[in-house]
């Protein structure tokens, strides 16, 4: 089986729609989806949609769950809870729906998912130890993760010792080892932070043994005009440029 891994799409309808058409060119079986569909862009309902056409096998991320439930977004950032009281303004019943419907965490074909963290939902994993309690948690070979919006992976081999990190704002293929486990972060589709601003994915394929971690284009400027007609801080237009 071939998966199309996601995360982060942050209502960036069109980079979502550039890394779809790169997917489908790939022959992908299924959809899975680390959370934060919504918050900070301008199109969170054409982004839900999207993602339930495809029937992704999806997890919520916390932009997801404070564009829903007033009060989560107390522990925004000025910016993002902008963001957020707009998203949850805009999005239908149908969408809203559809986010708190989402599991926290769940597993598919060998693998878990999640948002930020197996142990914590709201957890940062930017370095090896911060990876060890989902390491603990962990009863598959890989654990796909999003979050950071950096594209990353942690490897530990034979449960021992401290994993080793892998930044890779350009991309690689991680090939699955046996006694091996993996902690795998796609990037982030809609808002890249690793100082690379293509639109980050990954695809994993289970027969080969890889995870191929790619990157891609898509029109910057158009997203950009659209976060600044709906209103939303221009901070958050000027960050995509820089991958931010
Ligand atoms: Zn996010």
């Amino acid at each position: 089986m071939r998966y199309g891994v996601i995360s982060d799409i942050h209502s960036n309808l069109i980079a979502l729609e550039r890394v779809l058409e790169a997917l489908a060119r790939q022959a992908i079986d299924s959809y899975l989806c680390l959370g934060d569909v919504v918050g900070y862009g301008a199109r969170p309902n054409e982004c839900c949609e999207l993602l339930r056409s495809l029937d992704a096998v999806a997890v919520v991320g916390n932009h997801d769950l404070a564009a829903c439930v007033p009060g989560d977004e107390r522990w925004f950032t000025p910016v993002a809870r902008i963001c957020i009281l707009w998203t949850r303004q805009v999005l239908t019943p149908a969408n809203r729906e559809y986010l708190v419907s989402l599991p926290v965490t769940t597993e598919v074909d060998g693998a878990h998912l999640c948002h930020a963290s197996l142990a914590d939902p709201d957890a940062y994993i930017s370095s090896p130890p911060e990876t060890l309690p989902s390491f603990a948690m962990m009863n598959h070979q890989t654990c796909f993760f999003g979050h950071t919006h950096y594209a990353e992976w942690f490897e530990r081999i034979a449960d021992a010792g401290m994993p080793h990190q892998n930044t890779v704002p350009g991309g690689a293929t991680v090939v699955l080892k046996p006694g091996h486990t993996y902690m795998i972060n796609p990037g982030s589709v809609g808002q890249p932070r690793d100082q690379n601003s293509q639109a980050g994915f990954a695809v994993l394929d289970t027969d080969a043994g890889t995870v191929a971690i790619e990157r891609i284009g898509y029109d910057i400027h158009a997203t950009q005009q659209q976060i600044i007609e709906a209103g939303l801080p221009r901070a958050m237009a000027q960050r995509l440029l820089t991958g931010i």
